[in-house]
């Protein structure tokens, strides 16, 4: 009996395993049709000064508006898109929709006039010989200062093929661009390494900031990573936001900058002009 409940337990894992094979083969299928299908569009959050409480600018996050599937969350493709390679056009359409979109803004609002934008690259992207040219080109077409785009490149990119990465974060800072480390604190890089970039902000990583809770300790870490920021030179923006009971103590340890549901979670293109309008001050 024990061999037969064995084996039944196996003839399920495969039938979840074929499932799985044939949901990730035909999200592949669809998402090599969504870029031609104008599919895919970008919400916006704010990221906050926590000195004035004014909006600085926004990172642009993609969603996915399939028929069938309805708005699909970035957690969803994005891996998909890497390991197919589809995240390199994909990316390419996000820069330059959100530079677009921003300069837009900047044109109809004057209290946008001096917002940023920042754009989430992957790996295969940071690492693409021609990633200037097309970042060049693009700020050209939609007549994007240099100044107000921020690329965003995770922790754990950072830790891959130094080298390439540098050539292009060279080029990047020669023109002014200005980049981020995102989900910071969960890659296990050092000081020493951090400083060998040129690097404008850290982003504490959100699992860090939403266990800051009554635990002290918590609090410590958080500590920790502002100040690493501040001993580099640089400012540190914390990352998912809920509570005002985070925030007060955020700005107790002296954090420039947040952003998280707690001002607003990412919002369309409607939803952000109705927002800039109102020019809010947290
Ligand atoms: P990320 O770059 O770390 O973006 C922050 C994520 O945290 C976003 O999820 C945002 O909606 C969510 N978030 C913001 N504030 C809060 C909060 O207060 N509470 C909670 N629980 N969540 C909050 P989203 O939009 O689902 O994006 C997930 C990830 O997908 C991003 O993480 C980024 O790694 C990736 N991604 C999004 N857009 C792009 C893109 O255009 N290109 C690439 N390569 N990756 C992207
Ligand atoms: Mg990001
Ligand atoms: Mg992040
Ligand atoms: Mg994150």
């Amino acid at each position: 009996q024990a061999k037969e409940s064995g084996k039944g337990r196996y003839a399920l894992f495969d039938r979840e395993m074929y499932a799985q094979t044939l949901y990730l083969s035909q999200l592949e299928t669809d998402l090599r049709f969504a870029l031609a299908r104008q599919q895919f569009i970008l919400h916006y959050q704010p990221i906050i000064a926590l000195a004035t409480g004014d909006i600085v600018g926004f990172e642009a996050l993609i969603r996915w508006q399939d028929p069938e599937r309805g708005l699909v969350s970035p957690r969803e493709f994005i891996k998909i898109a890497e390991d197919t390679g589809l995240i390199v056009l994909i990316g390419e359409w996000v820069l330059n929709e959100a530079c677009r979109q921003l300069r837009a803004w900047q044109l109809k609002f004057s209290n946008a006039s001096q917002y940023h934008i920042s754009v989430n690259l992957a790996s295969q992207q940071i690492k693409q010989p021609s990633l200037i040219t097309i970042v060049e080109r693009i700020l050209k077409d939609t007549e994007l200062d240099s100044n107000f785009l921020k690329l965003e490149i995770t922790e754990s990119t950072l830790m891959e093929e130094k080298e390439t990465i540098m050539e292009n974060f060279a080029q990047i800072k020669a023109r002014n661009i200005k980049l981020s480390i995102d989900d910071f604190g969960t890659g296990y890089s050092s000081l020493s390494y951090l400083h060998s970039f040129p690097l404008d902000t850290l982003k504490i990583d959100r699992s860090f900031v939403s266990r800051m809770n009554a635990n002290q300790e918590n609090c410590e870490i958080v500590r920790t990573i502002i100040n690493l920021a501040h001993s580099l030179g640089i400012d540190a923006i914390a990352e998912g936001v809920e509570t005002p009971y985070q925030l007060e103590q955020l700005r107790k340890l002296g954090c420039k900058f947040a952003q998280g549901y707690l001002f607003a979670q990412p919002l369309d293109t409607q939803a952000v002009e109705l927002l800039i309008a109102s020019n809010p001050k947290w």
